[in-house]
């Protein structure tokens, strides 16, 4: 298991500027873009709005299955691996209805790192749990069952972007977002019990600490 937590290369991050923002790219449904398989935004909108209206970031947003496949759409689940395996060919990305659609998903992360590599990309902040977004936890099979099972894993474009240096963090990974806020904004008080997801009651029951 390939794990992304402890967002690789978060430290290292520099401290922007006003004239020299922090290019990040977010997860279109994130950024609240109607991209979801339903045409919605899957009431993400608001989660990070706080912080990508900050002075001091420049964002892109981008859905990698919008681009492969429109909106709505069926609902991809990454089967007998991660995010790696499918770019390895050794997983495949089914829908609901059985379609093969790893070739469209990895052309959806490809698509992803262009615009990535285009803004010159520093961070991403992608959406959990999503065969594409992923970056802690993905379906394990399809997720449209009664026992929905989970991969303490990355998705087909987080894996990408990690493979290509890009440091990549969930919206569920508060402690680290909270880090992130007080590096661009000092005077934010600190939530000492902010987790981020892999550190969760949920996760930890899951899968172990
Ligand atoms: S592929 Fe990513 S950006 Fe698009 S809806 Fe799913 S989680 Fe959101």
């Amino acid at each position: 298991v390939r794990l992304a937590h402890a967002p690789a290369g978060f430290d290292d991050l520099r401290r922007p500027t006003v004239d020299v923002p922090l290019r990040v790219l977010v997860s279109g449904c994130l950024a609240g873009l109607p991209c979801g398989v339903d045409g919605t935004d899957y009431g993400l909108g608001d989660i990070l709005r706080p912080l990508l209206r900050l002075p001091i970031l420049t964002v892109r947003s981008f859905c990698p299955e919008d681009f492969a496949f429109g909106t709505p759409r069926t609902t991809p689940d990454i089967h007998g691996g991660d995010g790696h395996d499918v770019l390895d060919g050794n997983a495949k990305v089914l829908d609901e209805l059985g379609n093969d659609l790893s070739a469209k998903m990895i052309a959806g992360a490809k698509a992803m790192l262009e615009v990535a590599r285009a803004h010159r990309t520093e961070l991403a902040l992608l959406t959990d749990m999503s065969a594409a977004c992923g970056s802690q936890v993905i379906s394990d099979g399809s997720q449209k069952t009664n026992e929905r099972r989970f991969r303490p894993s990355v998705g087909v474009a987080t894996a990408l972007l990690l493979r290509n240096g890009i440091s990549v963090v969930s919206q569920r990974d508060a402690k680290t977002l909270r880090a992130l806020r007080s590096r661009l904004d000092p005077e934010l008080v600190q939530d000492a019990k902010a987790r981020d997801h892999h550190e969760t009651d949920w996760y930890i029951a899951a899968f172990g600490a």
